[in-house]
């Protein structure tokens, strides 16, 4: 693989970039773009493609997606332990739905790369003090310090070995042990046994024992499904990172971004005429882009022409992110529009952006409760007009944090102090996370 621009100018230029550092000294960076240039692909093309072809079953209505990790990873993070439980956390709900909707779950991780964050605000202030805003450990650090908080592109070298490391983490774990569908399954009875709403679960556990055994007797496994296929994504941000890496594939000679399988435009960079949407327009990746309340189904058309123009089933995902309030009302026209355009794309429920509040301490949080009714609207806007709720994506933790309220482990207002460890949204912790694939999984199915 080649870096793709090696000969040609910036092809980026031209177009605003939203929600890039101020980076302090323009030739620092250039020395590390340079360097990022030289290093290997995190992930190659073929894999990128396999993630297209699964996508497109998504897109068919004939898979279901399961994309979830941290808002912010952190170099801090980086650990065995930790992203082995993201890992089993995400394969036990995969486990669920797979049963609940009698189709293959496409497993992506939010991580391997999600270390860069777009803000509302470039400062933030805190008893009079007022300092640049954290951009995620790619640019800066969380400390609130003039010295921490100024960008500091080495960072990018960071991040791209943060980056290897998980991934090594990931391919070691889902082709091991951890993987094993019976291992998975034990670890889901004992969730359901230490539940208070674990009668609730129950029976739909019984009914994967009972397949299990089932498998195991006509001996087509479950040892059979021993590998997990697992793919990794985050928001495709800063373009400096992003360019540095991308490579043009030596056997079909297309361009690729090689900082994970599949990217996704934040809902803060998708304007049309920018940056981000010209640079992933250029990429053969799959790639997603998040929908607020305020995009219009025009806007999407013209986002589908952009960055699908020929209406490759896979290549395009739509994360839907309305609000538990909202999305019954704004999906639908969205839905009907881009069903009437004739694209294929994958839908996919973020029940979790729109849904933030603030607790009465002042932490950032978000109710269970919401979350889950998010997705219920979700189900009931595609199962009304006949399309197919594509996936959810979720910002969730293996570790027993204590960000969001409510779950069958019921955490409270009171509890968020106690575990509060996101360095910027509030994630579902693993005994809610759980609770969810539990609950998501009555929605699922005939
Ligand atoms: C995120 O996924 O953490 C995020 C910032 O989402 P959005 O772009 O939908 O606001
Ligand atoms: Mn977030």
């Amino acid at each position: 693989m080649v870096s793709w621009n090696t000969s040609s100018q910036d092809p980026l230029r031209a177009y605003p970039a939203a929600q890039q550092p101020d980076w302090p000294d323009r030739s620092a960076l250039d020395a590390v773009t340079r360097e990022l240039e030289t290093l290997p692909p995190l992930v190659f093309a073929d894999e990128c493609d396999l993630l297209k072809d699964r996508l497109a079953a998504v897109a068919r209505g004939e898979a279901f997606l399961l994309q979830g990790g941290d808002c912010a990873e952190t170099f801090d993070a980086v650990r065995t332990d930790t992203t082995r439980d993201k890992l089993s956390t995400l394969l036990q709900m995969a486990v669920v739905l797979t049963y609940a909707g009698s189709v293959p779950v496409v497993k992506v991780g939010r991580l391997a790369g999600q270390y860069a964050k777009p803000r509302s605000k470039a400062t933030e202030t805190r008893d009079g003090r007022v300092l640049p805003v954290y951009r995620g450990d790619a640019v800066n650090g969380f400390d609130f310090t003039q010295a921490s908080r100024v960008p500091d592109p080495t960072r990018l070298l960071t991040m791209y070995q943060a980056s290897v490391t998980t991934l090594n983490l990931v391919r070691a774990f889902s082709a091991g042990r951890n993987a094993n569908l019976r291992q998975i399954h034990n670890l889901n009875r004992d969730f359901v046994s230490g539940s208070p709403s674990g009668h609730r679960y129950e029976s739909i556990a019984d009914e994967i024992d009972r397949a299990l055994r089932f498998m195991h007797a006509t001996g087509s496994g479950p040892e059979a499904a021993d590998a997990e296929e697992f793919f990794v994504s985050h928001e495709g941000l800063l373009l400096d990172y992003e360019t540095a890496l991308t490579r043009v594939d030596s056997s079909s000679g297309l361009p690729y971004a090689t900082s994970g399988h599949l990217l996704w435009i934040g809902e803060r960079t998708r304007d049309l005429s920018g940056a981000h949407v010209e640079y992933f327009s250029r990429i053969n990746n799959p790639v997603a882009v998040k929908l607020g309340p305020a995009a219009t189904s025009d806007s999407v058309l013209r986002l589908i022409d952009r960055l699908d123009p020929r209406r490759e089933p896979g290549r395009l995902t739509l994360i839907v992110r309305m609000g538990a309030g909202k999305v019954r009302e704004m999906l639908p026209p969205l839905v009907e529009k881009v069903t009437a355009s004739g694209a294929q794309v994958a839908w996919v429920c973020d029940p979790m952006h729109g849904n933030t509040v603030e607790a009465p301490s002042g932490h950032k949080t978000r109710r269970f409760d919401d979350v889950l009714d998010e997705i219920r609207g979700f189900f009931d806007v595609h199962h009304s007009l006949g399309s197919h709720p594509g996936g959810i994506h979720v910002e969730f933790t293996g570790n027993h944090v204590t960000e969001c309220v409510g779950g069958g482990h019921e955490v409270l207002f009171e509890d968020l102090a106690s575990r509060y460890e996101s360095v910027c949204d509030p994630r579902l912790n693993r005994s809610q996370s759980l609770d969810l694939a539990f609950l998501v999984s009555e929605f699922l199915g005939p």
